[in-house]
């Protein structure tokens, strides 16, 4: 039977030949794939991901040393460039070695108290100028989650009026948003923000829009993003398209599919209200590639970024821009994938000369630990894309005798 989460049976479009292992693991020492390939047969058990995921909570709540030096000696290793900046550089120089771009991104998310909050902003300040110092990273990327309390976001969202002293915090989390955008801007670095759950979003796509408003009037410096699963994201696009634009503006997106689907449902039915998610994958996948479609189609007056590990969408944008006859690393057609996943999508992308670049995450363990996890789940389904990834990994495996 064929599972929701099942590639699409139709002939891959375009022009690129995603099935190159050899290309796609090029970086890789043999040790380094077999550890991978060790990582991911591991991670595509739930009950051992599920395990993990509490036993590393629990363990980094109760400071447990060696339980860290295992989360970073595997899955750290794995889907980040390091504990910090300097750390990445040699992973960044590799990438771009096979002419892939990075964008890092602070690992901070959750964060409550004033003095975190602000030292998420320092960090975030610290990356924008560590990238404007390197040609291979012209975007950072950030969540808001981590510049201010998410109860806030909802109070804000719910139109709940704020005390004097919240009122004093979103004030302090307006200046630390604005100083980040204004120095992106100085140092002519993007800052990608993260889109979060639907219950924190509104506040986050408004004032995201009000800085593109304002730093955004030669070129995209701040870009907002969609998440396809939810069924109002094609006509936000479009409609915000059409405001930043209309104001003379620039207009920066990223597009990803979405991260919190079951969390979302969830909500939706405890609290009884519609599910702002799409019924099912196929319609995701619809508006995801009618977003793709739009962003080609206005390439002129916004820059995007396809944020996908699905083969059909990635190859979807390669083609599109093929039949269009766009330059092939056009600075406003971008693709990119998470450090440590997808690589036979960035790296035959790279190789056939596309604007592609690597979600390159940084911080320290605990900091980094809830995207870990957050990748750890998504890589336990062995159905569609990942079961592809393991697939790819075991045959280039096989290719360099390394595997019967
Ligand atoms: C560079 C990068 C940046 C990202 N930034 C963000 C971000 O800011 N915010 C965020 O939320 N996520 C973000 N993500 C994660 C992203 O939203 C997806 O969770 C992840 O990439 C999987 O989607 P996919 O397009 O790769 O492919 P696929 O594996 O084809 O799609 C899986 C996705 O499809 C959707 N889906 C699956 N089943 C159903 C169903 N039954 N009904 C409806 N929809 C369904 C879900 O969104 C699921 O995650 C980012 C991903 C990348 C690569």
């Amino acid at each position: 039977m064929k599972k929701e989460t099942d590639p699409p049976s139709d002939p891959l479009p375009g022009p690129v030949d995603f099935s190159n292992t050899e290309i796609a693991f090029q970086q890789l020492s043999d040790r380094e794939l077999r550890r991978m390939y060790r990582l991911f047969k591991m991670m595509s058990h739930p009950w051992l991901v599920a395990l993990g995921s509490k036993l590393a909570l629990l363990a980094n709540r109760l400071h447990l040393p060696l339980f860290a030096t295992i989360v970073k000696r595997t899955i750290f290793k794995q889907f980040t460039g390091g504990v910090s900046l300097m750390e990445c550089t040699r992973t960044i120089q590799k990438l771009m070695q096979y002419d892939t771009l990075s964008i890092l991104d602070y690992g901070a998310e959750g964060k409550t108290e004033e003095d975190d909050l602000n030292h998420t902003q320092e960090h975030i300040l610290r990356t924008i100028t560590f990238a404007a110092s390197s040609d291979s990273v012209p975007v950072v990327s950030m969540k808001l989650t981590g510049l201010v309390d998410n109860l806030l976001l909802e109070k804000k969202q719910k139109g709940e009026t704020f005390t004097e002293q919240e009122m004093y915090k979103w004030e302090r989390f307006r200046q630390r948003f604005d100083a980040i955008c204004a120095a992106a801007k100085e140092y002519k670095v993007g800052v990608f923000v993260d889109a979060e759950e639907s219950w924190l979003q509104e506040p986050i796509d408004e004032i995201v829009l009000e800085m593109m408003r304002k730093y955004n009037q030669n070129k995209a410096v701040v870009y907002t993003t969609y998440q396809m699963y939810r069924v109002d994201a094609l006509g936000r696009l479009k409609m915000d398209y059409k405001d930043i634009t209309d104001n003379g503006c620039f207009f920066g997106c990223k597009l990803v599919r979405g991260a919190y689907m079951d969390k979302e449902r969830e909500r939706a039915k405890d609290m009884g209200y519609p599910s702002p998610i799409h019924p099912d994958k196929a319609a995701t996948d619809k508006a995801y590639n009618d977003a793709i479609l739009f962003c080609v189609e206005h390439y002129e007056n916004l820059a995007s970024c396809n944020a996908s590990h699905n083969l059909y969408s990635n190859a979807y944008q390669a083609q599109l821009i093929h039949q269009r006859d766009i330059v092939k690393n056009h600075a406003h057609l971008n693709f990119s994938q998470l450090y440590g996943m997808a690589d036979y999508i960035t790296f035959n992308l790279a190789k056939e000369g596309y604007n592609v670049a690597k979600y390159l995450p940084y911080g320290p363990v605990k900091e980094v630990l809830p995207y870990l996890i957050r990748r750890a789940e998504e890589n336990t389904s062995i159905t569609g894309e990942l079961g592809r990834e393991l697939r790819y990994i075991r045959q280039e495996m096989k290719r360099r005798g390394l595997l019967k």
